[in-house]
């Protein structure tokens, strides 16, 4: 079932948009599925989950870390992760760059940590994510860090039975990144626009996702929410 429904997905995007499976709650068998099946990146959004299924599956994918990321778990999450799609505040863009600048040493190069700066497109209280009037400032407020890289925004939106209803939030987080990228910043590249899950990423490819990150569709209904 898993394989056929990664099929049917990888078939039906366009190209250069990059499908991301959202593992959370899954095991490493339907995770090595999915890969198998030819998705590429995984994404993650806690940590001690993806360490576990990270002995599993190591490198036969790239790892996207795409929940809420706290300051105690970022030494961790650098040596995983290949990318963090989820930055929304200077702090934990310093943290991050400083455990990145500490993974050197004179064989190894530093790592570069790519990043996405994550928008409360809803402006939700209970949600993460910078609010769209302050991305600009944090991006211009961490661009001097050398050991990470803004590569685009990523955002969740709030959630609607109707996905057109999220039409709105997708084209406002486009505009922001449309805004940024002009700005031509140095050490930012915005290349990556993350929106869009299992009921909205059909829209959201239309508003100019290339990056949907997908669980239900691929896996089936999680047994139970993790928040
Ligand atoms: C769970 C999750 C998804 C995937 O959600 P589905 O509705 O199961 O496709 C995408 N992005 C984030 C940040 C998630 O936590």
């Amino acid at each position: 079932m898993i394989r056929e429904n990664v099929q049917k997905i990888l078939a039906e995007l366009p190209d250069g948009v990059e499908l991301v499976a959202a593992a959370k709650t899954r095991t490493p068998e339907e995770i090595l599925e999915v890969i198998q099946a030819g998705v590429e990146v995984i994404g993650e959004n806690y940590i001690q989950e993806a360490e576990r299924l990270y002995e599993v599956v190591g490198t036969k994918a790239k790892w996207h870390f795409i929940g809420h990321l706290q300051k105690n778990k970022v030494k961790k999450a650098v040596e995983i992760f290949d990318m963090i799609e989820t930055v929304d505040t200077a702090e934990i863009a310093r943290e991050i760059d400083k455990r990145c600048s500490q993974l050197g040493n004179a064989s190894a190069a530093k790592k570069v940590m790519p990043v996405l700066i994550e928008i409360n497109s809803g402006e939700e209280k209970q949600k993460s994510g910078i609010t769209p009037e302050n991305a600009m400032q944090l991006i211009r407020g961490i661009s001097g860090l050398q050991n990470i890289k803004v590569m685009g925004l990523m955002t969740m939106g709030p959630r609607f039975g109707n996905p057109e209803d999220s039409r709105h939030y997708f084209v406002e987080t486009r505009k922001i990144f449309e805004r940024i990228k002009k700005l031509n910043l140095p050490n930012v590249e915005m290349k990556y626009l993350s929106m869009g899950m299992t009921n909205s990423y059909k829209i959201a490819i239309e508003e100019g996702a290339n990056i949907v990150r997908i669980g239900t569709k691929i896996f089936g209904e999680r047994d139970y929410e993790r928040k």
